[in-house]
């Protein structure tokens, strides 16, 4: 079984973020960049996948500058067989990524697709459905667990409330939840290897996919800055604060 497993270059989540002083973006100016949290549960999803013998090859693929064939060689360290760059310096809406991702697995031909269930950077959660509607596949959303049954995906996904598991025929797209696996550290020896390990660039042009965006960032705004809390010395006096100052009552 072949898997593609996407993976985004996103600021990494441990960084508070900044936003430009003209509230036109965030500042990613030396802002340290990192895997996408999600993505590195679907690299381990791959990576555990072919260490049960299930899988036989793993592709990691991104959308992104230059600089994400970091995140690349990351997923190589971690147990990719190989990459493909799809570069770009524009920013790729989830449809353009989903129409590209779309133009690989089209070339490559998977058994199996994993992506996170969103980017921690949009937020937008859209990529892996849209992958599946375009290429007309089956899709887990949300995965906590994984299994081959019978040449059968089994999927166990999280919802309001409890779980839920759905047989998928293969080829299939999953995205994964936060409690699929705990993703490993790379080892050194192996991020050396990686260096090795094969990675072919390709452009939006010659996947035949236009990533002019229908959609305008109009301006980012930071949280209110929350303020200082009080002590209460009764409950008389919260009720009275809450019936004339925050007047919620
Ligand atoms: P999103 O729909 O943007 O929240 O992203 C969901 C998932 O789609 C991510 O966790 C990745 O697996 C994949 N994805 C989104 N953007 C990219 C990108 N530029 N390159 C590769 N994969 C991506």
């Amino acid at each position: 079984m072949k898997v593609l497993v996407a993976v985004k270059r996103v600021i990494d989540y441990n960084v508070k973020i900044r936003v430009k002083p003209d509230h036109s973006d965030v500042d990613l100016t030396n802002v340290k960049m990192a895997m996408n949290p999600f993505c590195e549960i679907a690299v381990e999803e791959a990576v555990r996948l072919k260490e049960q013998g299930v899988a036989s090859e793993i592709v990691a693929v991104t959308v992104g500058p230059k600089a994400a064939q970091e995140q690349l060689r990351t997923a190589l360290a971690l147990g990719a067989d190989r990459a493909i760059h799809v570069e770009t310096e524009a920013r790729v809406e989830s449809l353009a990524v989903a129409k590209l991702l779309k133009a690989v697995v089209d070339e490559e031909q998977p058994d199996l697709v994993i992506l996170g269930k969103q980017a921690i950077d949009t937020d937008n959660n859209q990529t892996g459905q849209m992958l599946a509607a375009l290429s007309g596949m089956p899709q887990a959303t949300f995965a906590s667990a994984v299994t081959l049954d019978n040449g059968e995906l089994h999927v166990t996904r999280e919802i309001d409330g409890g779980l839920q598991t759905v047989a998928l025929t293969l080829p299939a797209v999953v995205t994964t939840d936060l409690r699929l696996n705990e993703p490993r550290y790379a080892k050194l020896p192996d991020i050396m290897k990686a260096k090795k390990k094969p990675l072919e660039s390709k452009t939006p042009e010659a996947l035949g996919v236009s990533v002019e965006s229908g959609l305008k960032l109009l301006g980012v705004e930071t949280p209110a800055e929350r303020k200082g809390g009080v002590k209460v010395g009764s409950v008389d006096e919260l009720v009275e604060k809450l019936k004339t100052e925050a007047k919620v009552l």
